[in-house]
């Protein structure tokens, strides 16, 4: 399996676990925040018309999205596998997605779900920190970096992302609790579904998915 899609709450640790499976899988890593949040910080058109609805916790328009993604898929990275990590958060992206496979003739071998409680859930996200150059996650107190405020990858200056705050991750909780079940039914009955508890530590977590996935 090496055309994944990991689904879950925010905070449930989908960019900690793409990147480690990405590396494990030597596949591309693909998480839609991400270059969102690159986009606004070289300050594109993308980024300019992004930032408002992130700092919101509200979805960005699909059509921005579906742009974005056909572009990123046309990379060649994709063609070795790929994880992909916050798309797609709606039916509207699941059917965009559907139609670039198609083009590209390829298929999903699996969409992981990461079953996440609300309490773990606002621990994470409001104590995150994230690296400024390479995007590299760490936490507070569950996942601190060895020298306080430096990435211990690439030692660039890690921060806050300003929509981890209660208010924001409330609405991003409530954005996304509208849209899932839909597309945890959708991708049921493709048979591609695999549900599991995402709690746990990070390590623990990424030996499930490598074990489900193999
Ligand atoms: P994330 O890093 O996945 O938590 O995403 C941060 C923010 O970027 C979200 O709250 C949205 O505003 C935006 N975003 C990321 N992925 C998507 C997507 N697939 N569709 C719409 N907006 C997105």
């Amino acid at each position: 399996m090496n055309r994944i899609i990991l689904l879950g709450p925010p905070g449930a640790g989908k960019g900690t676990q793409a990147k480690r499976l990405a590396q494990e899988l030597k596949i591309a890593h693909i998480s839609t925040g991400d270059i969102l949040r690159q986009n606004v910080k070289d300050g594109t058109p993308l980024g300019g018309e992004a930032k408002d609805f992130m700092d919101r916790g509200l979805l960005v328009p699909d059509e921005l999205m579906a742009k974005m993604l056909k572009s990123r898929f046309g990379e060649q990275d994709i063609k070795k596998g790929f994880i992909l990590d916050g798309y797609p958060r709606n039916i509207a992206q699941a059917m965009t997605l559907e139609e670039i496979f198609k083009a590209m003739g390829l298929d999903i071998d699996a969409v992981i779900y990461l079953d996440t409680s609300e309490k773990v859930i606002i621990q994470r996200l409001s104590g995150r920190l994230v690296c400024s150059k390479c995007a590299a996650n760490f936490h507070v107190s569950n996942m601190p970096p060895k020298k306080e405020g430096v990435c211990d990858k690439c030692q660039g200056s890690l921060y806050q992302r300003t929509d981890d705050n209660v208010e924001t991750i409330k609405k991003r909780l409530e954005v996304y609790n509208n849209e899932v079940a839909q597309l945890i039914e959708y991708y049921k009955k493709l048979n591609k579904l695999y549900r599991l508890s995402a709690d746990g530590e990070a390590g623990a977590v990424l030996k499930e998915i490598i074990a489900l996935i193999k």
